[in-house]
């Protein structure tokens, strides 16, 4: 299905909105002009990831004036990565550029990476090195770099960072993972697409708040770490293997000195801490055994990874060019 609006477009951006009003017009005028500036076809694709503020109506009036703005709606909040994983399915040029609507991934910086793409490599990817986010914010991002760094085996400065340029290519490699749980850094790593990244700056979030919240992380990395390998349950395996053993043992060592010494070498205080020990591990095993089966479920139950309620075409008569 070829898009309608901008036909042939080189460069297609893809901007995940959720609730991001106060942002969208700023950022609709400076991503204009550096698409300009590039002197490409090219569109702009705005996914409205359910927003409850006026980002919607916004958009709409932005498309007013400009025909090669594309508005995708979600009929609810989905997430961010459906919404980038819409953007990809919809987007029609050859290179595929990603980013934040809320302008703390600069526009300046695109040609920065599309200069990197030119050099041969497939995706580049921002590097935030300083990044200006609450500590907050940047500490579990520091647990999750260094665990996608353990578990893809290709470590990147940033696993986060949203400012990214696609070749085409990688953008189709990743539509045919049917995962729910998509991890597009984790993937590309995985698949060995050459990867570069580039420092970028980082600004702070221009109005609104971050939509991300601690329950909504800790799932994101649940996804992570279950959707990445089975080491998580396998280590929960040997631990548990490891404790039963020293279980056995110390039951051993117990009975021998019962029978050495003619008493009992045992109390209620240890009795209670191995206890507590053996069904510790074995409630932590069975979370384990749950986020897998879970996982199962959700995916066997095959629902849609987004629904769209409505797509805006930009008007060919309308606009200017
Ligand atoms: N976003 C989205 N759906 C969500 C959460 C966020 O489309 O459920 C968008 C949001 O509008 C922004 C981007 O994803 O364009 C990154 O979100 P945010 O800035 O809140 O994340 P942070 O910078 O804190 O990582
Ligand atoms: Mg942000």
């Amino acid at each position: 299905m070829m898009a309608a609006g901008e036909q042939g477009a080189y460069y297609s951006v893809v901007v995940p909105v959720y609730n991001e009003a106060g942002n969208l017009p700023e950022l609709h005028t400076r991503l204009t002009a550096v698409m300009r500036a590039l002197a490409r076809p090219y569109e702009i694709i705005f996914v409205d990831d359910g927003s409850t503020d006026q980002s919607v109506p916004i958009m709409r009036s932005l498309q007013d004036g400009d025909p090669h703005l594309v508005i995708i709606c979600f009929q609810r909040n989905f997430g961010q990565h459906p919404a980038v994983i819409a953007g990809f399915n919809r987007a029609a040029g050859e290179v595929i550029i990603t980013l934040d609507a809320d302008l703390q991934n600069p526009p300046e910086e695109i040609p920065k990476l599309l200069a990197k793409l030119d050099e041969g490599y497939e995706l580049v990817s921002g590097w935030r090195r300083r990044r200006k986010d609450p500590l907050a914010r940047t500490l579990p991002s520091l647990v999750v770099n260094k665990m996608m760094g353990a578990l893809t085996g290709i470590s990147l400065k940033d696993y986060g960072c949203m400012l990214r340029a696609y070749r085409r290519q990688v953008v189709e490699y990743l539509k045919l993972f049917p995962e729910r749980a998509k991890f597009i850094t984790a993937l590309t790593s995985w698949l060995r697409v050459k990867i570069c990244e580039v420092e970028v700056e980082q600004s702070t979030r221009r109005t609104g708040t971050s939509k991300y919240n601690y329950p909504k992380l800790i799932r994101m990395n649940f996804d992570l770490l279950t959707g990445f390998s089975i080491t998580p349950i396998q280590v929960v395996s040997a631990i548990g293997l490891g404790i039963a053993l020293l279980g056995f043992l110390l039951g051993t060592a117990i009975l021998v000195w019962n029978i050495a010494h003619g008493r009992a070498a045992f109390d209620v205080a240890t009795l209670a801490a191995i206890v507590l020990m053996v069904s510790g591990i074995q409630l932590l095993a069975l979370g384990m055994i749950g986020e897998y089966v879970g996982r199962t479920f959700v995916q066997v139950q095959g629902r849609p990874y987004y629904i769209v309620k409505a797509v805006f075409e930009p008007s060919r008569a309308g606009g200017q060019e």
